[in-house]
């Protein structure tokens, strides 16, 4: 068996669901990144 030549696998960002405080929503949030609820436009910080 071959392994690719290119392995794309990197360490990958930790993500988090985090809920919306103001609408109650769950998003995924990409640790380092501020992500906007889908639903209300609230900053979702990721948070420990
Ligand atoms: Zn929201």
């Amino acid at each position: 068996m071959q392994q690719p030549a290119q392995q794309t696998i990197q360490k990958e960002p930790r993500r988090k669901v985090v809920k919306c405080p103001n609408c109650g929503a769950s998003s995924e949030v990409i640790e380092g990144k501020t992500k906007e609820c889908d639903y209300c436009d609230t900053p979702l910080a990721y948070k420990d």
